[in-house]
């Protein structure tokens, strides 16, 4: 099916006059700002906060550009990856009418937003092993479905799809395809970015929150053609990054090898603590993962989960989640902390298992 930008744009959105904001009109050098009402007197901490931060963040996006390879217009930078997950179904799903794919088990903002907005949810469950279900999904596109939400490496499994796969489902799909690339650092398998010249289709989002380790400043980034940037940014909060998140963001960019580092420690650390789980009685099954974390099947997941929080160590149970039945989903921590987590365990099959 052929892609239409145009036609799946929300009428309310296509006609929408943007905010006009004061540092959206005037962005120059003037010897004197009174035009943002803000506050000449300073604010009361150590640092100034008086004035409102840049609106289109140029700063951060030219960096970003040069690094990942795209123009400064094809970045958004949200509050949060949550933001632009949100932005997405505002410009592009008509509450009460339209729908959107989703391929559970997987990320659980995209139905949470998908119901804030009042959008039918198609769910299409990932193959047993957790792969796509290409024929599935394609048998699940209606004329009313917006967008298809993919999440690779995929939160909570730590798989990665298969690459073909995707780009199967931007070829065959005549609306919106969003990649989550959350964990994309922790996997060898690379970014989809470098596609976004071959489909106008597709949203790539990352986050500063896993990879980063900046999850407090509340920063997210989705790549797409600059046509969908431009309405994310026309449908935005003005102010939408605050000065002292774009302030550490740049930051950030200048020491991208710590990140990188660090990313790669939480590699070795997970491959670790991978072959150590394996070897306790009461892990059935530990998922290779490409992420920051590991799904753990295990022998009486809510007695487990409850054992560790008794010794302080909190992890997440997935018992609930449908095909994630007896699973713990286990964030990688420093070696000292996967120590005392591996401890706890037999400390639990010491007192459980007979
Ligand atoms: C953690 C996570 C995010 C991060 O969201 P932020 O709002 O950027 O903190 C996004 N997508 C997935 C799949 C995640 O697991």
């Amino acid at each position: 099916m052929a892609f239409d930008l145009d036609s799946l744009i929300r009428d309310n959105i296509k006609t929408l006059v943007p905010y006009s904001s004061a540092r959206g009109e005037y962005d120059g050098d003037a010897r004197i700002f009174l035009d943002a009402n803000e506050n000449a007197f300073g604010s009361p901490t150590a640092q100034d906060f008086s004035r409102y931060p840049d609106p289109l963040q140029a700063e951060i996006k030219q960096r970003i550009a040069r690094i990942v390879s795209v123009a400064p217009d094809q970045i958004f930078l949200g509050n949060g990856s949550d933001e632009a997950i949100d932005l997405l179904f505002r410009i592009f799903c008509r509450p009460g009418i339209d729908r959107v794919i989703v391929c559970p088990p997987t990320y659980g903002m995209f139905e949470v937003s998908a119901n804030i907005n009042a959008v039918t949810i198609d769910r299409v469950n990932l193959t047993e092993d957790f792969d796509l279900d290409v024929p599935g999904i394609k048998d699940a596109f209606s004329d009313n479905t917006k967008m298809l939400f993919l999440c690779s490496p995929n939160n909570p499994t730590g798989n990665v799809m298969k690459r073909d796969a995707i780009l199967e489902l931007l070829r065959s799909f005549g609306a919106i395809v969003v990649v989550d690339e959350a964990y994309v650092h922790f996997s060898e398998r690379g970014s989809l970015i470098g596609e976004l010249e071959r489909f106008p289709n597709l949203v790539v989002l990352q986050t500063y929150s896993k990879a980063w380790g900046l999850a407090g400043l509340r920063v997210g980034t989705a790549f797409a053609s600059k046509e969908i940037i431009a309405l994310f940014n026309k449908v935005k909060p003005p102010y939408n990054v605050s000065h002292i998140a774009q302030q550490h963001i740049l930051e950030a960019l200048n020491n991208r090898e710590t990140m990188c580092n660090n990313a790669d420690k939480i590699i070795v650390e997970r491959e670790k603590l991978m072959d150590s789980l394996k070897e306790y009685r009461t892990v059935k099954k530990v998922l290779s993962s490409d992420a920051n974390f590991l799904l753990v099947r295990v022998e009486n997941a809510l007695s487990i989960y409850e054992f560790l929080l008794n010794e302080g160590i909190v992890v997440r149970d997935q018992s609930r989640v449908a095909m994630c039945e007896g699973c713990l989903r286990i964030t990688v921590g420093t070696s000292e902390e996967n120590r005392s987590l591996l401890l706890a365990l037999e400390k639990y099959e010491k007192s459980f298992v007979h």
